[in-house]
This record gives C-alpha cells, sequence and structure tokens, in this order.
C-alpha cells in the first residue's frame, strides 16, 4: 500500500518516505522526501485529516524540538521517517522549525554524521 506525497503527489511505499503530524490537531501530511517539506511550509501546508503516523522506534528524546531545544506544546510537529522496518522520529515546535531542519539537510546533517 501506498499513500501520495503531500507535495509532488509521488506515490510513497509504506516503508518509505517521512510522515508528518500534528497528533494535538489530529492532522498529517506525507513526503516522498525531506527536501519537499520546505516548498509545502512555505506555501502554507496543506493537511491532510488523521494523526496516521506510525509509533516511532524510540519515543525517548523526543520531549523538546529538535531545532531548537525548546521544551513542546501540544500542538508541536512530528516528524517520523519509515525506513524499512524502522520509524525514526524527530519532534518540534512547530512547521517553521521543521522546515529549517530539513533545509539544514535534517537528523544526519543536525547530527554531525
Ligand atoms: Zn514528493
Ligand atoms: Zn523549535
Amino acid at each position: 500500500m501506498s499513500v501520495a506525497c503531500s507535495w509532488c503527489g509521488v506515490a510513497v511505499a509504506e516503508d518509505d518516505g517521512f510522515r508528518v503530524s500534528q497528533p494535538g490537531e489530529r492532522r498529517h501530511a506525507v513526503f516522498c522526501r525531506l527536501e519537499h517539506v520546505v516548498p509545502w511550509a512555505m506555501q502554507g501546508p496543506v493537511w491532510q485529516p488523521g494523526a496516521a503516523v506510525a509509533d516511532p522506534d524510540d519515543a525517548a528524546g523526543l520531549g523538546v524540538c529538535a531545532l531548537c531545544g525548546a521544551g513542546l506544546e501540544p500542538d508541536h510537529v512530528l516528524v517520523v521517517r519509515h525506513r524499512g522496518p524502522h520509524r525514526i522520529a524527530d519532534a518540534f515546535c512547530d512547521v517553521d522549525h521543521l522546515s529549517a531542519w530539513a533545509r539544514r539537510g535534517g537528523r544526519f546533517r543536525a547530527a554531525g554524521a
């Protein structure tokens, strides 16, 4: 089963791509690649209803924003990378911080790896 990228419409397989959600608002978006978060956020994000995000492998460390380190509010944004059987999650204050993080290259760049 696959879903369409919220930005470019390409099919995204269940074991690939990125799921972005706002659990407090019960809405989400899907991306084939992290870079597509940036133009999507810039245009004013368009969400799908429902909190369709898998449980991350490791929910520890999700108490703060991955970009600025601030404590998360109930309206925070969660991004989960699907990579084969893995579900790798990061959390953000809002879409702006998610977009800034994506522009920097995401977790791998930010972690210095
Ligand atoms: Zn895309
Ligand atoms: Zn932040």
